[in-house]
């Protein structure tokens, strides 16, 4: 048992939720989220808790972007590796790709 943080002549087993402040029967504040010793001490915490909800929604959506993004990122990869090939080989056949390559891979050893 602690003294309260109110009423040092009072004992207490409960605790502010946030603040871990013992606290009697009569300074208890009672909400949906626990029991606080203040309401400034309920609004911290539920402004923590939305946080962490608001968090861990926003990482989920960050890894569905990324995931996009790396999709993004390889298509574009694909593209300029395919438009410099055409560049260099004046063609976009793949067949026709692989011989060029070939041709100028024995030009170069
Ligand atoms: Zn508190
Ligand atoms: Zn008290």
């Amino acid at each position: 048992m602690q003294k309260c943080a109110n009423h040092p002549a009072r004992f207490t087993a409960i605790g502010c939720k946030k603040c871990k402040l013992p606290i009697c029967e009569e300074c208890r504040l009672y909400t949906e989220d626990g029991v606080f010793c203040s309401e400034g001490c309920a609004q911290e915490f539920r402004e923590f808790s939305s946080k962490i909800m608001v968090h861990g929604g926003s990482r989920s959506r960050f890894s569905f972007s990324a995931w996009i993004k790396h999709i993004a990122t390889a298509a574009i990869l694909v593209v300029v590796i395919l438009v410099a090939l055409y560049i260099w080989l004046g063609t976009t056949d793949p067949g026709e790709m692989y011989s060029q390559i070939m041709k100028q891979l024995k030009l170069l050893f």
